[in-house]
């Protein structure tokens, strides 16, 4: 049962919404119970809501049964989110991806594409920000012939245009600043698989639901130029953006299913993993709830959410892993 604070009534959230949205690869882990702490803590000190989205747009990564062991553990760690459990996988949501992708076919600002990957990186001048080769823009001004199916991109600004230079100011990490044109290309918004990008999903989905102030890990916030982008494309509003630091292992590489993370604990030892977890984001309990129960824990937690504690720092390296 959730025994930390309960939702919130509509008004006093409405200057605040905020979500967690892991994506069912695989197990929860130590790495993304922060986000969920962070975010959460974040969202109720702030009076605000706290929605939970399951990130299953891309369905060959979906791991079946994470969603399930997902939601059991944070019911398990005592989160209480607001309303229903949204899934990107939903065919209205896709339905909600489809439309906003027409409309931006529509003014001209979506354009599909049928270059390999083989083919783009031969053709491309540089990596982006995510190390993949950045598109020449080889289908931007030439269309694919033929039926496709076909991957879809986003025409982003020309560079050196004022619209090309975008500047997030992050509640913990500072300025993030891309030029997109150069540090990314137009990016794929719905891939030839017919699966739609996290890039879009998240945009769209964020702006549905009225997210306003959007905590996650900081091993997205080279993303988060792509997805104002997108924004202003959509003519949405921009949310505000805190990205935490993420738990790393000795390599240097962030926690997740591929660097063997653990699932973390299902009945036994939760109180102490949500101390680690606050811990790691600069939170000190006292020294006399290392014993305490869960629901002792979170009440000190509410009551002492700092973020001004919070380590601004894109990764932590965990001492034991
Ligand atoms: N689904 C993403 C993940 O699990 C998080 C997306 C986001 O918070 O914007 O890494």
């Amino acid at each position: 049962m959730p025994v930390s604070m309960p939702p919130t009534s509509p008004s006093s959230a409405a200057h605040y919404v905020g979500r967690f949205a892991p994506s069912p690869t695989g197990p929860l882990h130590f790495g993304s119970l922060v986000a969920a702490v962070g975010s959460y803590l974040d969202a109720r000190a702030h009076g605000g809501q706290w929605l939970l989205r399951i990130e299953d747009v891309d369905t060959p990564r979906v791991v079946p049964g994470a969603r399930d062991g997902i939601l059991r553990t944070l019911e398990s760690f005592g989160f209480a989110w607001d309303g229903l459990v949204r899934n990107q996988s939903d065919p209205e949501r896709r339905s909600a991806y489809q439309a906003a992708l027409d409309r931006l076919t529509a003014a001209g600002l979506a354009y599909p594409c049928a270059c390999t990957r083989r083919a783009i990186a031969a053709a491309s001048p540089h990596a982006s920000v995510d190390g993949a080769p950045v598109y020449p823009g080889t289908c931007r001004d030439h269309p694919p012939a033929g039926p496709g199916p076909f991957a879809w991109r986003l025409r982003l600004p020309a560079a050196g245009s004022p619209d090309d230079a975008i500047s997030v100011a992050d509640r913990l990490q500072g300025a993030i600043a891309q030029h997109l044109a150069e540090d990314v290309g137009d990016f794929v918004l719905k891939r030839a698989d017919g699966v739609y990008t996290y890039q879009l999903a998240v945009v769209v989905d964020d702006a549905d639901q009225g997210v306003t102030h959007v905590v996650r890990g900081a091993d997205l916030i080279d993303s988060t130029p792509r997805q104002v982008a997108l924004q202003r494309a959509l003519r949405l509003p921009t949310p505000s953006y805190l990205h935490l630091p993420v738990a790393a292992n000795a390599a240097g590489e962030k926690l997740s299913k591929q660097t063997l993370a653990p699932a973390l604990p299902q009945s036994r030892e939760l109180a102490q993993e949500l101390a680690r977890a606050l811990a790691f984001l600069g939170q000190q309990p006292p020294a006399e709830l290392a014993a305490a129960p869960l629901d002792a824990l979170w009440a000190w937690a509410h009551e002492h959410w700092s973020l001004a504690r919070v380590p601004a720092r894109r990764s932590i390296v965990l001492a034991d892993d």
